[in-house]
């Protein structure tokens, strides 16, 4: 797979103001850039619209040096030329251009002219930047550069592990097939290598978090507040809701979520004829049958995953297939990648770039779908002029990617001829979309234990994981396996690479579950008010864009309900047919 390079990109949107040849990655190059707009003079609406402009082109171009370098560097961990790129991009130039972006944002707040321009089209902005504003410290930007670089060190002790099994090396994603072996010993063995394989690191990661935390209580304290959790729901500009809304969805998922998740697993239980489920018998299928194998060679992925997306929307379908000529998909996994899945926009070319570690499981399949509605998201709001305005908030990101994969379900026929597999596969991911957002649960209320209880210990930290474990979870079985169940959140990469960036999965499913909902009952509507929604990119406030998407913005009980009445009725209606 050759490195992405832009140089193979069609630029579609060409600069004004950053020189073609700039080079990138030399600050005596891009400095000169913020030192003009620093001191051009604006003299009318006109002149601050130009100007607006052309520094969304600076931001525009040096993001997507960044992701380009990040990309990079996630598809080749082991070469220490690509990560030196990277993290001389972090220091050189991301680092020195923070404050000089900041005196930027000021020179537009103080600017006379800014009242002149419409209030339809700046109030996100101006919001946006106000908030900004207020939180920034220069003294926090080398705490966060130095929290990119130990999540850096997090993703490399990750992607370095290897265990030894079934006669070859393997990545711990790749061990991931062997926990469909209807072999239950195979699971059982295949599953404590890994989780042995991790609890060898445990040190580390303990040590690494405890880094992360401490650089992360500073930071929200320089920015004058009492924990990092209320700093940081600033900084995501959760203007829309807050730990109360979370606490509210903790409540829901505990008590109307996880009684289905419950009656999931003991009919599992009860069709493997156990008495009581391990964590490795979760992956496996349930009749015994034997794990779907949709694809062997990454081509029939691609050409699958597709045929799946023209038949929701020609258009899908037309996007992805240009993607995959332009070399914008990184699909298998290899030793030395990164672990995990992703897409990224590159902000210039504005084109997106999907990752991920395919080793030929149904579960390939459905990352691929999901990153591809993020894809789909990213193109469908790429005219969009003012840059800003192109991304969504996450919250909504995730409506995108996860309303994709529900939209799929009915074409899984593409990679499983036979009803009774695509029927498996759907069950089985309905099952997942609920089974998740317990866990989601558990991964938000332990961030706001953490950084609400700043001073813990680690024994503190891992008895209260294992508290909400029991809150959220419940029906496997730990025993004997205390230690690793204790260290199970090392695995989880948001609590250490993106705090706090979890519940967005939360109340995305719940509005996916609409989409979903609405796309069963009209599919052309449906599918007219999901491009709606990902076409208003972030140019309206959250409840808006949901309101654009044709669903919802709540996460309340009232609502929670009736979603989940829809899900257990289809896979009743599936089990039929499987
Ligand atoms: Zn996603």
């Amino acid at each position: 797979m050759p490195l992405l390079d832009p140089k193979t990109l069609p630029h579609e949107f060409p600069r004004s103001f950053v020189p073609k040849a700039a080079n990138l990655g030399e600050w005596a190059e891009v400095e000169p850039l913020f030192n003009e707009l620093q001191t051009r003079a604006v003299t009318s609406k006109a002149d601050l619209e130009k100007w607006l402009k052309d520094l969304g082109e600076l931001e525009d171009v040096l993001d997507e040096e960044g992701s380009l370098r990040y990309v990079r560097m996630t598809c080749k961990t082991d070469d220490p030329e690509i990560e030196k790129a990277f993290l001389e991009f972090l220091e050189k130039i991301s680092e020195p251009a923070k404050p000089k972006s900041f005196a930027l944002l000021k020179k537009y707040w103080d600017c006379p002219f800014r009242s002149e321009l419409s209030e339809k089209d700046y109030s996100l902005f101006n919001r946006s930047v106000e908030n900004q504003l207020a939180l920034y410290r220069e003294k926090n930007i080398p705490l966060e550069t130095e929290l990119e670089k130990l999540s850096q060190q997090y993703q490399k002790l990750n992607g370095a592990l290897t265990v030894h099994y079934d006669g070859r090396e393997q990545t711990l994603q790749q061990m991931g097939r062997y926990l469909e072996s209807t072999d239950r010993k195979v699971r059982e063995e295949s599953w404590s290598l890994t989780a042995q394989r991790r609890l060898q690191e445990k040190n580390a990661f303990e040590d690494l978090f405890d880094q992360m935390i401490k650089l992360r209580v500073q930071a929200a304290k320089n920015a004058g507040f009492d924990n990092y959790r209320d700093y940081m729901f600033r900084r995501k500009e959760r203007f829309d809701y807050g730990p109360k809304d979370c606490e509210a969805f903790h409540e829901s998922a505990e008590k109307t979520i996880k009684p289905l998740v419950v009656k999931f697993l003991n009919r599992r239980a009860e069709k493997m004829r156990l008495s009581v489920l391990k964590p490795w018998d979760l992956s496996v299928d349930q009749d015994g049958l034997p794990p779907l194998r949709p694809f062997e060679k990454t081509e029939k992925l691609v050409s699958g995953c597709e045929n799946i997306l023209r038949q929701v929307d020609p258009q899908f379908g037309n996007i992805f297939n240009q993607m995959n000529k332009l070399g914008l998909l990184d699909l298998e996994s290899r030793v030395g990648k990164a672990p995990g899945g992703y897409n990224t926009t590159l902000s210039e070319t504005r084109l997106p770039f999907i990752f991920m570690n395919s080793v030929g499981l149904d579960h390939d399949v459905r990352t691929l779908l999901h990153e591809s509605g993020h894809a789909m998201h990213g193109f469908i709001s790429r005219a969009i002029p003012f840059s800003s305005y192109r991304h969504s908030p996450m919250e909504f990101c995730e409506v995108a990617s996860m309303s994709m994969e529900l939209m799929a379900d009915p074409y899984l026929n593409e990679f499983y001829s036979d009803p009774k597999e695509a029927a498996r596969s759907t069950i089985r991911h309905l099952e997942d979309v609920i089974t998740l957002l317990p866990w989601i649960a558990t991964i938000d209320a332990f961030q706001h234990w953490i950084y609400t209880h700043p001073d813990h210990n680690r024994e503190e930290r891992s008895a209260h994981w294992v508290h909400l474990r029991n809150r959220f979870g419940g029906a496997v079985d730990w025993t004997g396996l205390e230690e690793i169940q204790a260290s199970l959140w090392h695995r989880q990469l948001h609590i250490f690479e993106v705090p706090f960036y979890y519940i967005e999965y939360g109340i995305a499913q719940l509005g996916a579950l609409q989409v979903w909902k609405n796309f069963r009952q009209d599919k052309k509507e449906g599918v007219r008010l999901y491009k709606q929604g990902l076409a208003v990119g972030g140019s309206q406030t959250l409840p808006d864009i949901f309101q654009s998407a044709g669903i919802r913005f709540d996460f309340s009980l009232k609502m929670i309900e009736p979603l989940m009445v829809e899900v257990e009725k289809e896979i009743e209606r599936l089990e039929k047919i499987s």
